[in-house]
């Protein structure tokens, strides 16, 4: 589901839009919807929750794990994220929000009253606070926070997949620039250098704006598992033109290799090592440079243009 889809959805709960976000509510609870990728979106449903941990045992059994993640439960506020595979977005909401109403009922919980600034109850607004939508005192919310600044949120665009694949490939192949050259001028390789192979597949991928979703991620992946194979295959070749041999001794060379252990173990552990760090790097660049916004709501400074007053 695209960022246009999310706000569809949010418009059609009649809930405001702002940057990244939607807020608005479901019964008397204020809810939060934060965009964080195509197929995770992060909820906040703030409430007057007296025994959070109840809360957090029964939708740990209500709800499937991998696709309600990340539960916090609190004395104000329930936070989670989405997390679509197969599943419509508009159902998985729907049942969390049937699913939260149903304890809600059973437990006595309440919507909140208390303004999270000053702690006094009688609120007269309603706005943006850290990562949920709260009431509050219209003057508490004006002494925090700053006059709106004149910042801009960046609205993710929608991604080209094809390009986002050149950009893979290229990525690709800067990334395995730094481990063959090393190989060549040292005579052996730097493993570390093998993170740099999936860095740069997911940094082409997302300059070329490839879209931030599942499928994006798992073609990154593979860009990433092949190019640290072709940097073995390089490696290799170089070795056999420096040894004497022609590049295509290179297949009998590599079945040779099968019946000589010490030929082998060289092979296999520059494989098995440039995997480790072929998987830490996709590990990495997942968290650090395809969810770089994963709480978009913490750069977000505009938590003035969100008070409503009641
Ligand atoms: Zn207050």
């Amino acid at each position: 589901m695209q960022f246009q889809d999310f706000q569809n959805f949010a418009r059609s709960k009649g809930f405001a839009c702002t940057g990244l976000m939607a807020y608005g509510y479901e019964g008397n609870y204020p809810v939060l919807l934060q965009y964080i990728s195509d197929d995770e979106w992060g909820f906040s449903l703030t409430a007057n929750i007296p025994y959070p941990q109840p809360l957090y045992s029964y939708l740990n059994t209500r709800c499937n794990k991998h696709t309600v993640r990340h539960i916090i439960c609190r004395p104000d506020a329930i936070s989670c994220v989405l997390t679509f595979h197969h599943e419509s977005p508009e159902q998985l909401y729907q049942y969390l929000i049937n699913t939260l109403s149903q304890h809600f009922i059973n437990s006595g919980i309440v919507p909140l009253t208390f303004c999270p600034f000053c702690g006094q109850d009688h609120c007269d607004a309603v706005c943006i606070v850290q990562n949920r939508y709260a009431p509050v005192h219209e003057a508490c919310a004006l002494q925090v926070y700053p006059p709106a600044s004149s910042e801009n949120v960046d609205i993710p665009t929608v991604g080209n997949m094809g390009l986002g694949i050149l950009g893979a490939l290229l990525g690709m192949l800067v990334g395995i620039l730094p481990i063959f050259l090393c190989n060549l001028a040292l005579g052996f390789s730097f493993m570390p250098l093998y993170l740099v192979i999936p860095m740069g597949s997911t940094l082409g991928f997302k300059l070329f704006q490839g879209p931030n979703s599942r499928k994006g991620k798992n073609i990154v992946a593979v860009f990433s598992v092949l190019g640290m194979i072709a940097a073995i295959l390089l490696i290799l070749i170089a070795a056999c033109l420096r040894e004497g041999f022609p590049a295509s001794a290179l297949p009998s060379l590599l079945a040779f290799s099968f019946s000589n252990n010490e030929l082998f173990i060289i092979l296999f552990s520059e494989f098995i090592y440039g995997l480790l760090f072929d998987i830490i790097g996709i590990i990495l660049s997942r968290r650090f440079i395809f969810h770089s916004n994963r709480f978009p709501s913490e750069t977000f400074h505009q938590h003035l243009d969100t008070l409503q007053r009641l």
